[in-house]
């Protein structure tokens, strides 16, 4: 029986199969390898490869093996080379990100609160943005919330910055000290 009926077998004729697998139990390493080399996608299950394609000799990004070694080879069928991030679930990374999102909100709104805008500079807003994740719409918002604005210039300001360091190269992204005033004489941020 070829590879191709058995697996149709196992997935249409469930009761069938599993009949036939009983009887015959050596034909279940065949389909388990089958299954990884040919039928599973990388996002199906956390231990499948990363084929780069459909043909036999098409190899797994991670491990380096092809479909038919998989299939044929002594080892067993899963990857071994698969790495961590591969088994995150698309729901786990918008969870996480929604955490680091309200944690740097949070953050916006408590220097929206402390900081006067008009003592801000377009190098205030960038070293906000490379140093805290917080972009100048960001920071808009939160002063909003706190019943201020963002001075229009300053968006202007901020762009001359950003294209300025993105000229410079990384060299100009490193962490400085935020010196803007605060409105009620509390220690710079
Ligand atoms: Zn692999």
């Amino acid at each position: 029986m070829s590879d191709e009926i058995l697996i149709l077998e196992a997935k249409r004729m469930r009761p069938m199969a599993d009949a036939f697998l009983k009887d015959h139990p050596q034909h279940w390493d065949g389909i388990e390898r089958a299954t990884y080399a040919y039928h599973l996608n990388h996002r199906e299950r956390s231990d499948a490869h990363y084929f780069s394609g459909s043909r036999m000799e098409s190899e797994c990004r991670w491990c380096g093996r092809s479909r038919q070694a998989v299939r044929w080879d002594q080892h067993h069928p899963r990857c071994s080379k698969r790495p961590a991030w591969a088994n995150e679930t698309i729901q786990s990374v918008i969870a996480r990100e929604e955490v680091l999102y309200e944690r740097v909100w949070a953050l916006a709104l408590e220097i929206a609160r402390q900081i006067d805008p008009s003592t801000l500079t377009g190098e205030t807003l960038s070293i906000l943005h490379h140093t805290h994740g917080i972009d100048p719409s960001m920071l808009e918002c939160a002063l909003i919330e706190n019943g201020r604005a963002l001075p229009q210039h300053l968006h202007d300001a901020y762009l001359g910055v950003y294209k300025l360091h993105r000229e410079t190269g990384r060299h100009g992204q490193k962490r400085e000290i935020i010196v803007a005033k605060t409105t009620d004489g509390a220690p710079p941020l």
